[in-house]
C-alpha cells in the first residue's frame, strides 16, 4: 500500500518510522531540500501547488494524507478529487480559518470564547463592543505557533486604538478578535476516528494531555493530564470531540487545544492531523498517533490507545543537548529530526515514561535543567 503525504517534515518523517513496520510504503510532497522525512520514501521535489508535481505525487496511490494544515485549498481539492483524501479537504478549510473553526465548535455547543471577525478598519469600533479587552488579535489564516497573534491588554487607553494598532502590526489581514481567557492549564485531546465497513465508525481517545508553552511554542507535554484530578475535563473534551468527528465524517487523527477555566473547558483550536502534543504516544501508548492516524486513514482497524503509565514529552527547539547527556536519564527516548540547527526551529523531543506521574520528576526536573532552548 502506498500512502501520499503532503509535507515532508517531521510529522511525515514519524508517520513514515510507524508506517515502514506494517508494510506501507510512502511518497512525500515537499518542496525543501533535505527534509526530515527524505529516508523514508520518495520525495516528490515540488511546491504544494503545483500541478505536473502533484500529478507525478498521486500517481497510483492507495490514498493520500497530510502533515500540516497549511495545504492550499485547491490542492486538497486537486486530491480528494482523485483518490482517497483524510482528513477531508472540508476538515482542512475549517481548520485553516480560525473564525470558521470557533464557528463549527460553537454550532456543535462545545465552549468557545467570544469572537468577531475583523477585516476592515471600520469594523474596529463594533467589534470592541462585542469583545471587549483584555483580549487577542490573532490573523484569522496561516499562524502558528504563537505567530501572527497580540495581546491585547487594558490600560486606560483607547480600547478601538489599541486593535487598531495591532492590526496594523499584523498587516491588516483578516482577523479575529477573541476575548481573553484567564486559563489555569492548557490541554489537548487526541482522537481518533476510523470508517468500519458495515458498522458505522469508531472512535478511539488518548489520555487528555497537558500542555505547556514557552514563547508560543509547546515546551512540555504531561499524559494523563495532571491538572485532570476526577477526569471529568477528559470526559468533557471526549464529548466535545466525538461531537467534531461525527458532524464532520472524520477520518484519521484530530488534536482539539483546550484552556481550563473555573467553569471548564474552553475550545482554542483543532488541528486535523498528528499533533506535536501526541507526541508521547510513541513511546507511552501501546499503539501512537502516527500508526492509528495511517491505520484510520487506511481504512484498517485501530489499535489500542491505552498508555502504558505516564509520560512526560519536552521539544528540542533551537539546539540540540548533546545526545549522551539525555541518554543517560534512566527512560528517555530521544527522537531527533534531523533537522539543522536554527533559532526557533523544532529539532526533536525526548519522552520519559513510567509506571506514575510522580514516578517521572526526577527524571524530568533533570531533562529540564540539560534542555535549553535557542528561540
Ligand atoms: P494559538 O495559536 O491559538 O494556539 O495560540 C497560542 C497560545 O497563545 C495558546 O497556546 C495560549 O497559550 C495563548 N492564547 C491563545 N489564545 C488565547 C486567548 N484567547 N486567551 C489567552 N491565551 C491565549
Amino acid at each position: 500500500m502506498k500512502i501520499g503525504v503532503v509535507g515532508g517534515g517531521q510529522l511525515g518523517r514519524m508517520l513514515g518510522l510507524a508506517g515502514l513496520p506494517l508494510g506501507f510504503q510512502f511518497r512525500f510532497l515537499e518542496p525543501a531540500a533535505d527534509c526530515p522525512a527524505a529516508r523514508l520514501g520518495e520525495i516528490i521535489r515540488a511546491p504544494y501547488d503545483d500541478l505536473d508535481g502533484l500529478e507525478r505525487f498521486a500517481q497510483d496511490l492507495s490514498f493520500a494524507t497530510y502533515e500540516f494544515e497549511n495545504v492550499p485549498a485547491e490542492t486538497a481539492q486537486w486530491l480528494s478529487e482523485r483518490l482517497m483524501l483524510a482528513p477531508t479537504a472540508r476538515a482542512l478549510a475549517i481548520a485553516q480559518d480560525r473564525i470558521a473553526e470557533k464557528t463549527t465548535f460553537r454550532d456543535l455547543a462545545i465552549p468557545v470564547q467570544n469572537f468577531i471577525g475583523i477585516s476592515s478598519a471600520n469594523e474596529i469600533d463594533a467589534a470592541v463592543r462585542k469583545v471587549p479587552l483584555p483580549a487577542v488579535l490573532k490573523t484569522r489564516r496561516l499562524g502558528y505557533d504563537g505567530k501572527g497573534q497580540r495581546v491585547l491588554r487594558t490600560n486606560g487607553d483607547d480600547a478601538a486604538a489599541t486593535v487598531r494598532t495591532a492590526w496594523d502590526e499584523l498587516g491588516r489581514v483578516p482577523c479575529i478578535l477573541e476575548s481573553f481567557v484567564d486559563f489555569s492549564a492548557e490541554v489537548s485531546m487526541i482522537a481518533v476516528r476510523a470508517r468500519a465497513p458495515g458498522h458505522g465508525s469508531v472512535i478511539a481517545f488518548y489520555p487528555l494531555t497537558q500542555n505547556e508553552h514557552r514563547h508560543g511554542i509547546l515546551w512540555k507535554s504531561q499524559a494523563p493530564a495532571p491538572c485532570d484530578r476526577d477526569g471529568q475535563l477528559a470526559d468533557a473534551a471526549q464529548k466535545y470531540v466525538r461531537a467534531l468527528l461525527e458532524s464532520l465524517d472524520y477520518v484519521g487523527v484530530i488534536a482539539v487545544e483546550f484552556f481550563v477555566t473555573p467553569s471548564g473547558l474552553v475550545a482554542n483550536e483543532m488541528a486535523p492531523r498528528v499533533h506535536n502534543s501526541g507526541h508521547w504516544t510513541i513511546d507511552g501508548a501501546v499503539t501512537s498517533q502516527f500508526e492509528n492516524h495511517l491505520r484510520a486513514v487506511g481504512s484498517m482497524p485501530l489499535g489500542s490507545t491505552e498508555c502504558k503509565g505516564s509520560s512526560v514529552m519536552i521539544n528540542l527547539v533551537g539546539r540540540t543537548p548533546i545526545n549522551s547527556r539525555i541518554m543517560e536519564i534512566p527512560n528517555a527516548k530521544l527522537h531527533l529530526y534531523g533537522k539543522g540547527a536554527r533559532a526557533g526551529r523544532k529539532l526533536g523531543h525526548v519522552t520519559l515514561t513510567g509506571p506514575t506521574a510522580k514516578s517521572l520528576e526526577a527524571a524530568t526536573a533533570e531533562l529540564e535543567k540539560i534542555v535549553v532552548w535557542d528561540v
